[in-house]
């Protein structure tokens, strides 16, 4: 039979991007649907033939202990929500697959792995573009066809809409733990790493003054630096203000890669330049057959658990982002002094 997830969480990604996934997956289907709006979730329910005995609320969620049909919770809640539902999930005996950031403190992501040990089940992070056909294509070139790697510019961000309810938790800083940097830098941050095969030594940012009150909570624009033992340096900027941006470019001694954008659902594109020759991958010009990140996913943590397989994005992974992140916080609420994150080079030695 196919790996069951419940989801729990029913917005715009869950909704939109999730939830239709699973039409392209082998080895997973959804089996339970966790919503604080039931009307919702009957709506969805009947949509993608989930009985009523397979639909929860956030308050007795914890009944899903008893649900045969559910493998794996995929948490897909704002950010402060992550850690208290990973462990009931843990609790109930699931798997978990649990949205970015991991939690909103390095002691959340802590408790979680606690948790998923004590449980003996697998914690993975919804880093998707760990599946994007034209991420790897790109960590292929760096690895070959770049000389060493030297210097990382990378930029995300997007428009704000205060009406809609998927921005105003984010605008809330008990909910979401931080703003831009959270939400969007998280993939600067883990791309940037995952790229160079190695974590920063020091980290320094700087947070703009805001444009206007509704981000007086949070970090509306932010600019950073990362620097890295090798001699390599990665500077990026997270914006919750600017019209849709993500773009990740690496220069090399011999060679470089720019990507823009670079994190999209369905239309990534990699290009390899040196003076005067330049070569593009991409899905929408069909130079890479296209996957659907969110299936593929989806199948991995069931792959993992049938097999007991490593995960492509652990919750070690998860945790260094979140730390990097709460680094580059501390940094900017000091004046943008240098704040060390030498805590050893773990990417080495996975
Ligand atoms: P959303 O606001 O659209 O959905 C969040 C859901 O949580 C809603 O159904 C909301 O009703 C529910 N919720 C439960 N308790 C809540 C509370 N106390 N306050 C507010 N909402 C509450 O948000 P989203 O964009 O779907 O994001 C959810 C999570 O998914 C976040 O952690 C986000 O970072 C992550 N996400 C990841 C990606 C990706 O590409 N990997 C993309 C979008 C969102």
């Amino acid at each position: 039979r196919k790996f069951g997830y419940a989801i729990v969480g029913l917005g715009k990604y869950a909704v939109n991007q999730i939830l239709p996934a699973f039409a392209e997956c082998e080895y997973a289907k959804v089996t339970a649907l966790v919503s604080g709006d039931i009307g919702k979730a009957r709506r969805l329910g009947k949509h993608y033939g989930i009985e009523e005995s397979h639909l929860y609320t956030y308050d007795n969620f914890d009944k899903i202990a008893q649900d045969p049909e559910v493998d794996a919770v995929y948490i897909i809640l704002p950010n402060s929500l992550h850690a208290d539902f990973t462990e009931r999930a843990f609790r109930a005996g699931k798997h978990v697959l649990c949205e970015k950031p991991m939690a909103v403190t390095v002691e959340e992501c802590q408790r979680m792995i606690a948790a998923g040990k004590k449980a003996g089940k697998k914690l993975m992070i919804g880093y998707r573009c760990h599946f994007d056909p034209v991420t790897h294509k790109a960590i292929e070139l760096a690895r070959t066809s770049i000389g060493k790697p030297q210097i990382i510019s990378t930029d995300n961000g997007d428009n704000t809409d205060p009406t809609d309810p998927t921005y105003q938790w984010r605008l809330t800083r008990a909910l979401s733990g931080g703003g831009a940097l959270m939400d969007l830098g998280i993939y600067g941050i883990n791309g940037s790493r995952y790229m160079l095969n190695e974590d920063p030594i020091e980290v320094q940012a700087t947070i703009m003054p805001p444009s206007d009150p509704m981000f007086r909570e949070i970090d509306e624009t932010i600019v950073w630096i990362m620097r890295y033992r090798s001699g390599a340096v990665a500077h990026g900027s997270a914006s919750f203000n600017v019209n849709a941006m993500s773009r990740f470019n690496l220069q090399g001694t011999e060679a470089s890669l720019r990507m823009d954008p670079a994190t999209s659902y369905w239309c990534n594109s990699v290009s390899h330049c040196t003076s005067g020759d330049t070569h593009t991958w991409s899905t929408p010009m069909f130079t890479i057959p296209a996957l659907n990140q969110f299936s593929a996913q989806l199948d991995h943590l069931a792959i993992s658990v049938a097999n007991n397989t490593p995960l492509a994005a652990t919750a070690e992974e998860g945790m260094q982002d979140v730390r990097l992140i709460r680094a580059m916080y501390q940094s900017a609420n000091s004046g943008s002094r240098p704040v060390s994150t030498d805590w050893g080079d773990w990417r080495k030695t996975i």
